[in-house]
């Protein structure tokens, strides 16, 4: 048996291992054209546009015309287009710095097989392979150091959108990337490496969090914390909560924490799917 996780999906099971349970073991994804929330799809609009004025448009003065465009793209695709405004007023927003890096990297993803430890609490798992994959928005190396941005998006006001910006900061995402980055790229172990968050709103305005280093002792505790949180998806069971990520959830409809009568099952069947 293999255990094979995301780091995306990691997040996920912090936040809610029900929805992760329904995302990631039962394997439910919205049926096309069930939407998803406005932010949802703003937030994977600007996400395809970066990437794309990024890593495909080498010209850094049409980086943001190729971001616009794949962005229009993707929200034509999905008759979406009443968010173009917001998304091109988040991509305007982004910051010179960023568009003007001349080698930004980022690879299809990390993957690292990790030993799973030798504690008694992991004993069924001891035969199995623990395998963790991610993908960073962005990294690279610049001023003889690495860099990792998470890039985040949002319609909050800009009060809101600056206290998200600072809860993002005990997010473990910057962290376990940087974990997989140094086990992946041991030749780069000599560089110090950063992460850095980077939010930019709807409304135009966009907010840079401070960089933070990953040193030495960072990275251990981080990598421990990371293997802890891999292995508690092979042991724990799904468990439910009343928080404030419900509110952000394509399951609240079906999640039967919300429901108060009806069948949760046929509620997800109406809107999701079960991948393959
Ligand atoms: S509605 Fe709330 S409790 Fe239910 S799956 Fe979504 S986040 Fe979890």
């Amino acid at each position: 048996m293999d255990i094979r996780v995301s780091i995306t999906s990691l997040q996920m099971f912090e936040d809610c291992r029900q929805k992760w349970f329904y995302k990631y073991v039962e394997k439910w994804r919205a049926r096309s054209g069930s939407g998803g929330s406005s932010a949802m799809n703003s937030g994977a609009a600007i996400a395809e546009g970066l990437e794309a004025g990024l890593l495909l448009e080498t010209n850094v003065l049409k980086r943001v015309d190729t971001a616009k465009e794949r962005a229009l793209a993707y929200l034509t695709e999905r008759q979406n287009t009443k968010l173009v405004p917001g998304v091109e007023r988040a991509l305007d927003a982004v910051p010179q710095w960023i568009w003007d890096i001349q080698v930004p990297v980022a690879e299809d993803k990390f993957e690292v097989l990790y030993e799973i430890p030798a504690l008694d609490k992991y004993e069924d798992l001891w035969s199995a392979d623990l395998i963790i994959v991610g993908k960073p928005d962005l990294w690279t190396i610049m001023n003889d150091r690495i860099k990792i941005i998470e890039f985040k998006s949002t319609g909050d006001s800009d009060s809101k959108a600056k206290s998200k910006l600072e809860r993002y900061y005990y997010s473990p995402q910057p962290l376990d990337y940087a974990v997989l980055l140094r086990d992946t790229h041991p030749e780069l172990a000599h560089l110090p490496l950063y992460t850095q968050h980077v939010l930019v709103t709807t409304r135009g305005s966009c907010f840079e969090s401070e960089e933070h280093l990953v040193g030495a002792r960072a990275y251990a505790r981080a990598k421990d914390a990371l293997l802890t949180r891999a292995l508690e998806t092979a042991i724990l069971e799904p468990q439910r909560h009343f928080g404030v990520m419900c509110d952000w959830c394509e399951f609240k409809e079906a999640c039967d924490t919300w429901r108060f009568g009806g069948d949760p099952q046929t509620a997800l069947e109406f809107d999701f799917e079960k991948r393959a």
